[in-house]
């Protein structure tokens, strides 16, 4: 009796090859490059196939190159790098599709601003509204660090509408807006909101605070369904190009079925280009409110959607009166508030629902954790995967307590554009605003995500630079919690998988993985960390399917 050893030679050749077969056709391979893929070794292979919608194999080009025939498609990466597709743990881009906005996402000169304004001005249709609506600040333009007079809009865009809006702090409005908005001498501030008049009481063009913001925002008008259908493509396509494959979308206030609707369609039709997960946003702000929110939590089914389209349970609203704000120290944690809060954690927790939760300074996460420790006794919540969003003062003790519990963090690189503002409010306490060395170093899990539009860049390039960095748009340095460039990378793409219930599909380029993948401009390994922001995709992949191809001079 004799062993076949050729044979178990033969069995272990395919165990170590087993896609030979059935990868022989690879539809493309991607040759001689550097192919960061982000897998628990973070493993930097030279060759990726593709077959299908996912990735066939990895490894060197000699061993890839054996998977092509008549009809793959080669591209040569001449030495570029490859990651994985980025991954945002919380946007709020379905929104966005509202308006066909122009964004200023990371310019860092005023006059480059003021010339896309007037650029688009030049194409718009007559009477069309051109906004800009947050995504930057005054601070980050390096040329000269000042807002926009009414008079200069005027000259500049005389015949339509503009509002530019600044982070979630101020608009400024030029006449055209003014008058189309119906805001004159005698128009009344909005609650939490000032407008702003000059000598002779007529309107200066700036409106200011969030109630302000919100007043402007409500008047400029929603388009038609078919307009939020170009500008949802518009919007993926822009998303694409900056290398953002999926997300998480934390909703926003206003929501409804009409801001769904476009991405339901195009996923419907293979035809969305990025991976759209979402959270029921429900904001009660009164005990009643509650008593009417409570009866919908039983009926929320989430995961009944697909790879490109699904809602992944509740948030981040829970409820408003606790919700916190980056540009307010302290924390609203009244008992009576704390008990609203209760009453819907405890129906979210008792059917079983994953929870995203909007959760910034300390005294509201201690706040926050008493009440899910208490819940967690009567529901276990261990397994739902629940999650606090922004944690910027988290402790140790509460990263601890979080830990215990299962529930995880979101840090968002919100400073980007607010962190000037951030150090008058918080003083020396910004420079760990968030804190991303004491959240990586205490081994819970989290991911980085921006929360764009209005109060960061959706740039997840930007993202990463200010994680690795401190540095905001246009170059000051406002946080010292710092991470290596590979931490960030992860916290980017792999670790956020998790967050959309997608680890085993997404987040790290693999063998039976989607192809989500990104070819870079640069090595963002090596490049110097101020590069880091510069990195544009030269092309971006979402399931095998080029969405998006840099052009070429
Ligand atoms: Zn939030």
């Amino acid at each position: 009796m004799t062993r076949p050893i050729g044979r178990a030679i033969m069995t272990v050749a395919v165990l170590l090859w087993p896609a030979a077969g059935w990868a022989q056709s690879a539809d493309l391979v991607l040759l001689h490059g550097k192919i960061v893929t982000v897998d628990d070794r973070f493993t930097v292979a030279e060759a990726l196939a593709v077959k299908g919608q996912r990735i066939a194999a990895v490894g060197t080009s000699a061993e890839i190159e054996k998977l092509k025939d008549a009809h793959t498609r080669v591209i040569d990466l001449s030495g570029k790098t490859v990651i994985p597709g980025l991954i945002d743990n919380h946007a709020h881009w379905i929104r966005a599709a509202e308006h066909n906005e122009l964004r200023f996402d990371g310019v860092t000169s005023r006059k480059q601003a003021l010339k896309m304004l007037s650029d688009r001005a030049q194409a718009a249709n007559p009477g069309e509204w051109i906004v800009v609506l947050g995504g930057w600040s005054e601070e980050q333009f390096t040329d000269d660090p000042r807002g926009f007079p009414l008079d200069e809009l005027d000259r500049l865009v005389p015949n339509h509408p503009v509002v530019l809006q600044a982070v979630y702090n101020h608009s400024y409005l030029n006449s055209a807006a003014l008058k189309t908005a119906d805001i004159d001498a005698n128009t009344a501030d909005p609650p939490g909101g000032k407008i702003e008049k000059d000598a002779s009481g007529k309107p200066s063009g700036l409106v200011r605070g969030p109630g302000g913001v919100a007043f402007v925002a409500a008047k400029i008008p929603l388009d038609s369904q078919e307009a939020w259908l170009a500008n949802t493509r518009r919007l993926v396509a822009y998303l694409n190009g900056l290398g953002i494959t999926a997300w998480s979308d934390a909703g926003g206030r206003g929501m409804g079925p009409k801001h769904y609707e476009p991405y339901r369609h195009l996923a419907e039709r293979g035809e969305l280009n990025a991976r759209v997960f979402w959270l029921t946003m429900r904001q009660p702000a009164t005990p009643e409110q509650v008593d009417r929110v409570l009866p919908e939590i039983p009926q929320q089914k989430p995961f009944q959607g697909n790879d490109y389209f699904d809602n992944i349970g509740w948030g981040e609203g829970t409820y408003l009166p606790v919700m916190t704000n980056t540009m307010r120290a302290g924390a609203n944690t009244r008992p009576e508030d704390m008990a609203q809060f209760r009453r819907i954690i405890e129906a979210v927790a008792a059917h079983g629902l994953p929870l995203n939760a909007h959760v910034e300074m300390e005294p509201a996460i201690d706040a926050f954790l008493d009440q899910c420790e208490a819940v967690n006794k009567l529901h276990p919540i261990k397994g739902l995967r629940w999650v606090f969003s922004h944690v910027d003062q988290v402790t140790e003790a509460q990263l601890d307590r979080m830990k215990r519990l299962g529930i995880s963090a979101e840090l968002h690189s919100r400073p980007l554009i607010q962190g000037a503002l951030m150090h008058k409010v918080h003083g020396d306490k910004t420079w760990d605003m968030p804190p991303f060395r004491r959240v990586q170093d205490s081994g819970i899990h989290w991911g980085l995500g921006s929360d764009a539009t209005a109060v960061t860049p959706s740039d997840p390039f930007y993202t990463l630079s200010f994680a690795v960095t401190g540095r905001m748009v246009g170059g000051q340095v406002v946080n010292r919690q710092t991470i290596t460039r590979e931490e960030a990378l992860i916290a980017h793409t792999r670790a956020n998988a998790y967050f959309l219930f997608q680890e085993a599909n997404l987040g790290s380029l693999a063998r039976g993985k989607y192809a989500d993948l990104l070819v870079l401009d640069r090595d963002y390994l090596t490049v110097p960390d101020d590069q880091i922001k510069d990195t544009k995709p030269l092309m971006t992949m979402v399931g095998g399917k080029i969405v998006h191809e840099a052009q070429t001079n």
